[in-house]
């Protein structure tokens, strides 16, 4: 009986969610009075893994196969699959994002294992497995049981804070008898985005909404972005306008992001839009219209246009 938890990493740097996910994971086992091991696959140094002892796994299992370097939805589930299996795994954890769902289901099915998706919550074992999730695009909490012997968790990304503790994990090798068809899908180029910071691990957020007015106005995002350190983000119809890349989209249908400051300028704040952000920290509005409904979300809410409110804020933001 143990916890397993997929660790993703782009190059050999593993991602703050995934550390997030190991403290997560090594924080059931201990309450399953069990111990949790990372499941590492494709390139990673032994520093990084060692690492990972720090947010309480005792042990890394690594897959060495340079195919592993990008993500083969089916070669990872039968990494997980067997993992689970040599390790009697009664808990399997992925992030809950591209990757985590598109593997976890997969998983669920092949261990007849109950999948708890989006997971915000650590889980009630005196209540028989209950785990919090949001539902309704954020709107609503859930709480539901997995009832089977095995479980499949999703974790909602930046759910908890990180702990890092003293401690080195041991790393053993993961035989795995991968299958031709596992790497089915061959990617042909990656376009990478240099010098931005990822959004998904982002503390400081700033992002525009239809209220920018055009893409000719993204300088004043950029600028504030630039002095803060943050990363930009904006509502759907921004992106959908093509003024900015689909993939700083944030909402229902884009990005879930939980930063510890978020600044939306003009931004309406409607419910598809919230169910991204609401997870966020402290919340800055800045919008024209003192009815705009996302002033309701707002920790501090500044009343104004955003052409005058944003230098004003990237001016003395300058001063710190
Ligand atoms: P608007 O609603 O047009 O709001 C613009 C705001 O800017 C207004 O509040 C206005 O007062 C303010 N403003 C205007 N000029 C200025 C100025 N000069 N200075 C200051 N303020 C100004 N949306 C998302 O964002 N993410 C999603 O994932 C998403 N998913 C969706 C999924 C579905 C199924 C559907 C139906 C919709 C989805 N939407 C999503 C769209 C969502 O419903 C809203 O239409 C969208 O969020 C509105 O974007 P906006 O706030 O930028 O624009």
């Amino acid at each position: 009986m143990s916890v397993i938890v997929l660790v993703e990493h782009t190059e050999g740097v593993i991602k703050k969610k995934s550390l997030e996910a190991v403290q997560y994971a090594s924080e059931i086992a201990k309450k399953m009075n069990t111990t949790a091991a990372a499941i590492v696959a494709g390139k990673a140094t032994d520093e990084e893994m060692k690492n990972l002892g720090q947010y309480g796994a005792q042990k890394v299992l690594h897959v060495q196969d340079d195919r592993l370097n990008e993500l083969h939805a089916r070669a990872f589930t039968r990494i997980l699959v067997t993992a689970a299996k040599k390790e009697s795994s009664q808990v399997i954890i992925t992030l809950h994002d591209v990757n985590g769902s598109s593997i976890a289901p997969r998983v669920a099915i092949q261990l007849n294992a109950a999948l708890i998706t989006g997971a915000l919550s650590y889980p009630d074992l005196e209540k028989g497995f209950v785990v919090k999730k949001s539902v309704f695009s954020g709107k609503a909490f859930a709480f539901v049981q997995a009832a089977s012997d095995k479980k499949v968790i999703t974790l909602m990304p930046n759910s908890f804070p990180l702990i890092k503790n003293e401690g080195t994990a041991t790393i053993e090798k993961l035989e795995v008898a991968f299958e031709e068809k596992d790497f089915g899908v061959k990617v042909k180029e990656v376009n990478k985005i240099t010098g931005e910071i990822p959004l998904s691990d982002a503390e400081l957020v700033v992002s525009g909404g239809r209220g920018m007015k055009g893409p000719e106005n993204w300088g004043l995002i950029e600028n504030l972005a630039h002095e803060l350190g943050a990363a930009t983000a904006c509502s759907r119809p921004v992106a959908d306008a093509h003024w900015r890349p689909h993939h700083e989209h944030v909402g229902q249908t884009g990005t879930t992001i939980r930063p510890n400051l978020y600044i939306a300028a003009g931004i309406s704040g409607a419910i598809q839009h919230l169910a991204g952000v609401s997870g966020s920290k402290t919340i800055v509005v800045i919008n024209k219209d003192p009815e705009a409904p996302f002033f309701k979300a707002a920790n501090y809410g500044v009343v104004g246009d955003v052409t005058e409110i944003l230098p004003q804020l990237t001016a003395a933001v300058k001063k710190f």
